[in-house]
């Protein structure tokens, strides 16, 4: 008899074992092999920008490749300041330099808030992928704020306020995202103000991400911070309305009375990232500091995603799904509940099968709804309309004068991976 052999994985730690590669990223990485393997699929999976970066922000990255040291922990000044610009400038909020923090991506800055601020983590569900597993990896007690469909799944102020009073002081953060991923929809001004006097109530930290806030497809984005300027701490950063989300640059703009929070978290930035990467920093002041050519591109941006993502949406209702329409960002939420019966009799019983099942039988590389904390057997499924080439697209809307609709046409020609991969849905979803 052989000695018995263990598992190497009983040496993880705890809070990691189990765990697996991030959806988003775990899909666009088998999309890829499936697509050198010679498959048609549609990358309607991770949720990256269709759009290039800027050309005067390029041209600044390339102006400072030689960049070359160590910078600030907190971030280069200069982008400090930039970024404290932009808020006052966009939201009429008064930040200074002082209350910025820069790191590697947003994604990194909201898990070392979550390792040094010893609360319970509250996520609205549906929410994006990360957030729960990163309060998994650092131990702190996670809870699913439950929403309604009728509600087109925003977090009502009542059901924040149920959490809550049962244990008035204890230390909590909540993480607002919106315009959402993963539904696509946003708040009105009156909600938001309605959750910010709950949060004040309890005195419950809200981390607002609100790194779609540009991409509201009016640009009419509002943030919170207006009603809970002592209490919310807004999450940005280049990856989704400046197309660079290879780049790796996030923003957290604290409350004046919330330096101590920045102070540890720089701490922990210290001994771990050390700081982001120079000429990307350099690069981001021209993008945080605006400007004609950015508002152009915007503008652009925007138009393109609001008459794709409606094209998508009537699309889906029309083959039968329950989705609300699209916002901002550049994701739907479709709940396939209505069309049960007739995927169950092709053993299509929860979200991970759909998901599954789809991107075999058509191609359509989508998330399940159970990623973004719904539950299993509830048949929804994040469609990322991003498939498709933005510097192309944001050239062609040019031509078009703004006020006119870029119609069916204009998309088949422009994101016709997007039209094909919701046709083939429609017709899969029906045969
Ligand atoms: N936020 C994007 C998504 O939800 C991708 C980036 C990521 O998950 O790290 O698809």
């Amino acid at each position: 008899m052989g000695r018995k052999t263990t598992s190497p994985d009983i040496h993880l730690n705890l809070n990691v074992r189990g765990l697996k590669q991030s959806a988003t990223l775990a899909i666009n990485e088998k999309s890829a092999q499936m697509i050198r393997e010679g498959h048609q699929v549609y990358r309607l999976g991770l949720g990256q920008s269709p759009f290039p970066v800027p050309q005067p922000v390029v041209d600044e990255l390339r102006a400072n490749a030689h960049q070359k040291d160590y910078l600030p922990v907190r971030g280069l000044p200069a982008l400090r300041e930039a970024v404290a610009g932009y808020h006052r400038r966009l939201h009429g909020i008064e930040r200074s330099a002082g209350d910025v923090l820069v790191g590697p991506g947003s994604k990194e800055l909201m898990f070392i808030l979550q390792l040094v601020y010893y609360g319970d983590l509250l996520i609205p569900t549906p929410s994006w992928v990360s957030y729960a597993p990163q309060a998994k990896i650092v131990g702190r007690q996670i809870h699913w704020v439950s929403t309604r469909p009728d509600n087109d799944w925003r977090l009502m102020p009542d059901e924040l306020d149920r959490l809550c009073r049962d244990d008035r002081r204890r230390p909590r953060i909540l993480i607002l995202n919106y315009p959402s991923n993963p539904t696509g929809d946003s708040y009105t001004i009156d909600e938001l103000k309605a959750l910010a006097r709950v949060a004040r109530k309890y005195k419950v930290i809200l981390l607002s991400d609100e790194i779609y806030g540009e991409l509201h497809h009016r640009g009419q984005h509002v943030s919170i911070a207006r009603f809970y300027p002592e209490g919310t701490i807004i999450s940005g950063g280049l990856s989704k309305w400046c197309g660079a989300g290879g780049w790796r640059l996030g923003t957290f703009v604290f409350p004046p009375c919330m330096r101590w929070l920045l102070e540890a978290m720089a701490t922990v930035a210290s001994e771990t990232y050390t700081s982001t990467s120079a000429p990307i920093q350099y690069a981001a002041v021209r993008a945080f500091s605006g400007g004609m050519e950015m508002e152009q591109y915007l503008a652009q941006s925007r138009r393109v995603l609001r008459h794709l993502g409606r094209h998508v949406w009537r699309r889906l209702k029309t083959a039968g799904a329950t989705v609300s329409g699209p916002v901002g960002g550049f994701y739907l939420f479709p709940d396939f509940t209505p069309l049960r019966e007739r995927l169950a009799a092709r053993g299509i019983r929860d979200s991970a099968a759909l998901a599954d099942v789809l991107l075999q039988e058509t191609g359509v590389a989508g998330l399940p709804g159970v990623q973004f904390g719904r539950p299993p057997e509830e048949l929804t499924l994040r469609l990322a309309y991003v498939d498709f080439d933005g510097a192309r697209a944001l050239m062609a809307a040019q031509q078009v004068p703004l006020g006119k609709e870029l119609d069916k046409a204009f998309l088949e020609l422009y994101c016709p991976n997007v039209i094909r991969a919701v046709d083939a849905m429609a017709k899969w979803l029906t045969r």
